[in-house]
């Protein structure tokens, strides 16, 4: 790792763990903290959650797993320029998604509906959830027991009124100050990640084609170079020399604009990364190119009506499995039994929002099909 930037977030500036612990021999506190998210339980059930296709429909579409990789892989790279902490921003990356339901956005939705009269849910917040609590695999504490910094790069956004209940970590929120420049850093790479492998995923299905996407200047100037350099590239080869390049560009102008921020607010300290406006951003007309690139994958993919199709099931699934739990918790796992002795919805909430695609679809059918066990 080249050497870190004052900005970057560090050993030596860690606000630490909330349970303390003796620093690790041969590692760094924020490689623990992706070694201690790599090796838990929710981290491997993003293997089976969906990211826009479920699971199912074909093993080539990204995955949570994949694309929380794919972060990574990219906050590093922008880490690594800036000087600021790779191992911080990894952290941060292959845990953004831990909490995420079964079904994508369209879980989320529905569990935030079965939730409204119980405090809600909100795949961000449990993330959180499951780094302090949930994961149980450590004498000491429950939880993954990460660093301050690693938390609060996983809560990216918060509502006021929850940014009063989590005291320090919330803070920011009521403040509006910012996160480690690490997390800002990851918030862009979930981004600069979903936008690009969306338009690959896209074509792969079927559901988007090449003759729309020329309606998106950014997709289509950079198509426009590749086969001015390849006479004749067509297919697979085509879509990825246009997508690496478009990754490539976006990666490119954030660093730029990223640079000169920081030369013009000259950060000594986190603490004056966070007192700073946002540091990590684009260049304004980067900014636009990302927006018309949201806007065609909204109407164009998202709202596809085969797609419409699987978020209209997602939401009877989670809907019937919440319902069902409500009204017989006895049908609950005995663990969360327990935990429903204490909070019955938010007991049901973490048992359904950690469901992977098919364990939620097998889940349903044992308790609503006679012959399925
Ligand atoms: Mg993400």
């Amino acid at each position: 790792m080249p050497e870190l930037a004052p900005y970057a977030a560090s050993d030596r500036n860690t606000r630490g763990r909330r349970h303390p612990e003796a620093p690790p021999a041969e590692r760094g506190e924020f490689q623990r903290d992706r070694d201690r998210i790599v090796h838990c339980t929710a981290f491997r059930r993003l293997e089976y959650k969906t990211q826009v296709f479920v699971n199912h429909e074909g093993d080539l579409f990204r995955t949570r797993l994949t694309h929380s990789i794919e972060v990574a892989q990219i906050a590093r790279s922008i880490a690594r320029a800036l000087h600021a902490n790779e191992d911080l921003a990894e952290a941060v990356a292959l845990a953004h998604d831990l909490g995420h339901t079964p079904f994508g956005h369209a879980g989320q939705d529905a569990l935030n509906e079965c939730m409204r009269e119980y405090g809600g849910f909100e795949h961000n917040l449990q993330s959180l959830r499951i780094v302090e609590q949930l994961e149980q695999r450590y004498g000491a504490f429950d939880g993954l027991n990460l660093t301050f910094e690693t938390r609060e790069g996983i809560l990216k956004h918060c509502a006021p009124a929850k940014a009063r209940e989590l005291g320090e970590l919330g803070q920011r929120f009521l403040d509006r100050t910012q996160a480690t420049l690490e997390a800002q850093i990851c918030n862009l790479a979930d981004e600069i990640a979903y936008n690009n492998h969306d338009v690959d995923d896209g074509l792969r299905s079927g559901l988007i084609t090449l003759e729309q996407l020329q309606e998106v200047p950014i997709y289509a100037r950079h198509e426009a170079l590749v086969r001015g350099t390849y006479a004749g590239i067509s297919g697979r080869r085509l879509i990825h020399e246009t997508v690496r390049r478009m990754i490539n560009v976006q990666i490119t102008d954030l660093l730029a604009e990223t640079r000169s921020r920081i030369e013009s607010h000259a950060p000594q300290t986190p603490d004056d990364v966070r007192r700073a406006p946002p540091l990590v951003a684009y260049s304004d007309e980067m900014s636009e190119a990302q927006r018309e690139l949201k806007r065609f994958l909204r109407t164009a993919l998202y709202r596809h009506y085969q797609v419409n199709r699987m978020t209209n099931k997602a939401r009877r699934i989670i809907q019937e499995l919440f319902a069902a739990f409500m009204q017989g918790p006895e049908l609950l796992p005995p663990q969360f039994q327990d935990m429903a002795r204490a909070d019955k919805a938010r007991a049901i909430a973490d048992y359904i929002a950690g469901m992977t695609d098919r364990y939620a679809m097998r889940e349903h059918r044992r308790l609503f099909s006679v012959g399925e066990f």
